[in-house]
C-alpha cells in the first residue's frame, strides 16, 4: 500500500496547498480518501482524476469535500473530448447528513452510502468504520489490503473508541487540529497530545500528525505527540508518500 497527502490543512488551505486529501494505492488500484479545497490540483501532480478507481468521504465540511464538485466537471470535460468513463466513478459517502445527494452527478458520478457497521470492499481494499465525536456525522475509516493497514482518524474530539479502532494500524492519520492543553470536545477535534495518545494505546507502527492548524509553531505538534508515543512521528505535508 502506497499513501499520499495531498492536502493536510484544517478549515482552509494554506496559500497553494490544499485541505483534506489523501491518495491510497495498491496494485494500480487509486483511492482518494476526501476530496477537500485544492485536493483536485494537487491530485494532478500524480495523476490524471479520470485515473481515480473510487473516492471515499468522512463528513461533509467544506474542507473535506469542497473539490467534489469541480471533480465532477473535470470528468464531464473529459467525456466531451471522447475521453468517457465506462462506467461513473463511485463516490462513498454516509447519507446521514446533506451532502450524500450531489455524490451523484449525471452519468458521471455516482455516490454510494456506505454502511458503518459492515466491512466493504473497495478494490483490493477492506474498508471498515467507527463514528466520531464531530458537530456533523463523521466517520474514521480503517483500510487494510489484508496486511497493511492504515486509519484515518478523519474529523474528532478524543474518544475512546477510536484506539481500538486504530489497533495495529501500520498507518494512523491522526488528526492533530490543536495544541496540548486546548480543549477540543466542542469544536470536535483532538489535540496533538491527545493523537500520540491514541497512538501509543492502538500500538500503531506510524503516526502522521494532520488536518493541521494555521496558527503556532507546527514542530510543537511533534514534540506534544512525542511525549506520549515513541514510535516515528511524522507532520503531514504536501506529497508525503509512506510505502508500506
Ligand atoms: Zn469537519
Amino acid at each position: 500500500m502506497n499513501v499520499t497527502v495531498l492536502g493536510c490543512w484544517g478549515g482552509f488551505p494554506k496559500a497553494d496547498e490544499a485541505s483534506s486529501g489523501y491518495l491510497i494505492e495498491q496494485d494500480g488500484f487509486h483511492l482518494l480518501v476526501d476530496c477537500g479545497s485544492a485536493v483536485l490540483s494537487k491530485l494532478q501532480n500524480h495523476l490524471k482524476p479520470a485515473d481515480l478507481d473510487a473516492i471515499i468521504l468522512s463528513h461533509y465540511h467544506a474542507d473535506h469535500v469542497a473539490d467534489i464538485g469541480v471533480l465532477q466537471h473535470a470528468l464531464l470535460i473529459d467525456s466531451f473530448t471522447g475521453k468517457t468513463r465506462e462506467t461513473p466513478l463511485l463516490i462513498y459517502g454516509h447519507n446521514e447528513a446533506d451532502g450524500f445527494e450531489a455524490l451523484t452527478y449525471k452519468n458521471i458520478t455516482k455516490g454510494i452510502a456506505y454502511d458503518s457497521n459492515t466491512v466493504m470492499q473497495v478494490g483490493p481494499f477492506s474498508i471498515s468504520f467507527c463514528k466520531t465525536d464531530h458537530p456533523a456525522p463523521c466517520y474514521a475509516i480503517r483500510i487494510t489490503d489484508g496486511s497493511d493497514i492504515v486509519v484515518y482518524t478523519a474529523d474528532t474530539a478524543f474518544k475512546k473508541e477510536l484506539t481500538a479502532f486504530a489497533k495495529n494500524a501500520d498507518v494512523l492519520l491522526a488528526e492533530s487540529n490543536l495544541y496540548k492543553g486546548m480543549d477540543g470536545s466542542s469544536a470536535g477535534h483532538m489535540t496533538a497530545e491527545q493523537a500520540g495518545i491514541m497512538a501509543r494505546e492502538a500500538g500503531v507502527k506510524t503516526l502522521v500528525l494532520t488536518h493541521l492548524p494555521h496558527f503556532g509553531e507546527l514542530e510543537q505538534l511533534v514534540q506534544e505527540a512525542s511525549a506520549e508515543f515513541e514510535g516515528t512521528i511524522l507532520l503531514a505535508k504536501e506529497n508525503l508518500e509512506i510505502g508500506l
